[in-house]
């Protein structure tokens, strides 16, 4: 699991995450292939999950859009918080296409990432993650499952990933 840079009750005080405009929108969580054999494994109906590797979002019973499936509106949690998908753990930091750069880069839709930009505690946590990513195993993993890097907007950049380096 990768450490939390948002504290808990934070995330469960805001109402951004895990909602969605449209079934299309490029902040459905995309899975890794060892996400999507966890998720069978744990008997999650294969239906919850679509064919392009992203999970499949349902109506919010609320309000207009969508949420995850997985997603308890009532009480604001992750029904399977503790085996969520890699998208999920990294949240708000994000892979990111940008002029054919692999970058890891941090969702300034995030009003708590938004907020902490630029000091120390964000620096340490950065830290952190460029050294948890930026392994051979890990630039493997992102190398073999494309899905996961995406164009995202409103993002600011980190770092850029050396995909080829990886020592496959
Ligand atoms: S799997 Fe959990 S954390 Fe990820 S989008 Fe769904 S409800 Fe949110």
């Amino acid at each position: 699991m990768i450490r939390q840079f948002v504290p808990q009750e934070v995330c469960l005080s805001c109402r951004g995450c895990c909602r969605f405009s449209a079934v299309d929108s490029v902040w459905v969580p995309c899975l890794l292939e060892e996400d999507i054999q966890e998720l069978l494994d744990r008997d999650i109906p294969p239906a919850l999950l679509s064919l392009n590797k992203k999970i499949r979002p349902v109506p919010n019973p609320q309000q207009e859009g969508f949420i995850c499936a997985f997603f308890d509106i009532e009480t604001n949690k992750c029904k399977i918080y503790d085996f969520r998908p890699f998208e999920c753990q990294l949240y708000p930091f994000l892979i990111n296409l940008r002029n054919n750069k692999v970058l890891l880069t941090v969702d300034l839709n995030c009003p708590y990432a938004k907020d902490k930009l630029n000091t120390p505690e964000f620096k340490q946590y950065s830290d952190y993650l460029i050294a948890y990513l930026n392994t051979p195993r890990q630039l493997r993993m992102l190398k073999d499952n494309p899905q996961v890097i995406q164009a995202y907007e409103e993002v600011s950049e980190i770092i850029e990933f050396k995909l080829d380096n990886e020592d496959a």
